[in-house]
């Protein structure tokens, strides 16, 4: 039985989904079901499966996930209208995929949190 990750799976080509962004680090694909007007995931190649499992040396992976927000933000013309970044832990927070990813959302108002 695969032990990969669905993204995983998507970033092998083994279910389909446009890759909008990749580096070395990180790839971005939209969200299948969105609930904002932009709604990318940002996920690092590495699979990690929460923020709890985060080591030093995946500092540089880390970085790239916000550096790939900001510059997908601009992309998408959401950097001044503003957008926000949501990175779900395990049940309480509704984590689905246990491979961290960052959820950058906007293109709208979005509620206060
Ligand atoms: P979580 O709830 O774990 O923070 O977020 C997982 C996200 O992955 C959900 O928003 C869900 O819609 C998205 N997702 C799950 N499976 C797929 C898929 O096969 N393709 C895409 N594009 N998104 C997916």
């Amino acid at each position: 039985m695969s032990n990969k990750s669905i993204f995983e799976m998507i970033l092998d080509g083994e279910v389909n989904s446009n890759i909008i962004y990749e580096n070395e680090y990180v790839f971005a694909i939209n969200d299948l079901n969105p609930v904002a007007k932009v709604h990318i995931l940002i996920i690092p190649k590495k699979k990690i499966e929460s923020i709890n499992f985060i080591e030093q040396e995946d500092s540089k992976i880390l970085s790239q996930m916000f550096l790939t927000a900001k510059l997908l933000a601009k992309k998408y013309e959401i950097n001044n209208s503003g957008y926000r970044l949501i990175v779900n832990t395990n049940e309480n927070a509704g984590q689905t995929v246990f491979h961290i990813h960052m959820h950058l959302i906007g293109g709208e108002k979005l509620k206060n949190i």
